[in-house]
């Protein structure tokens, strides 16, 4: 078992996962294209780790909660923001979507596919070939 933490930017909301080695309960990662995603976050695309919400919990703070959908529900910091969470109980039972980016360590889930790639911007497909700078480029 390794319990992973996170939070939005600016620290009032952490939260923490415990991951198990039961394979029903293990962290289920993808890059979302959808354009809910995309606008709930103002990115091109969006991380997400489903965990069983069993295994997670909210350690401080009580993020704000916004209906996105019908059945779902996206939760940010209401101070500075940042989306964290989405919870569709029709749609994903048992689970707590979060953005992996709000991590301490993303890399600690990598993502496994892309999902609704049929909505994906035009330029995300190639987006890969893009000339890459360690930091800013000097123009
Ligand atoms: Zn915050
Ligand atoms: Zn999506």
């Amino acid at each position: 078992m390794s319990s992973h933490e996170g939070g939005c930017h600016c620290g009032a909301v952490r939260f923490a996962v415990e991951t198990t080695d039961k394979p029903e309960e293990a962290p289920r990662t993808a890059l979302c294209h959808c354009a809910d995603c995309r606008r709930c976050a103002g990115a091109p695309v969006m991380g997400w780790t489903a965990v069983a919400s069993s295994t997670f919990r909210v350690l401080q703070g009580s993020p704000a909660v916004y209906q996105s959908s019908e059945l779902a529900e996206r939760s940010f910091c209401g101070r500075c923001g940042t989306g964290l969470f989405y919870i569709n109980e029709t749609v994903l039972p048992g689970l707590v979507d979060i953005q992996t980016a709000t991590f301490d360590d993303p890399d600690a889930f990598p993502a496994m596919a892309h999902i609704q790639a049929a909505e994906e911007i035009g330029w995300m497909k190639t987006a890969h070939e893009l000339p890459k700078f360690e930091r800013f480029p000097e123009f």
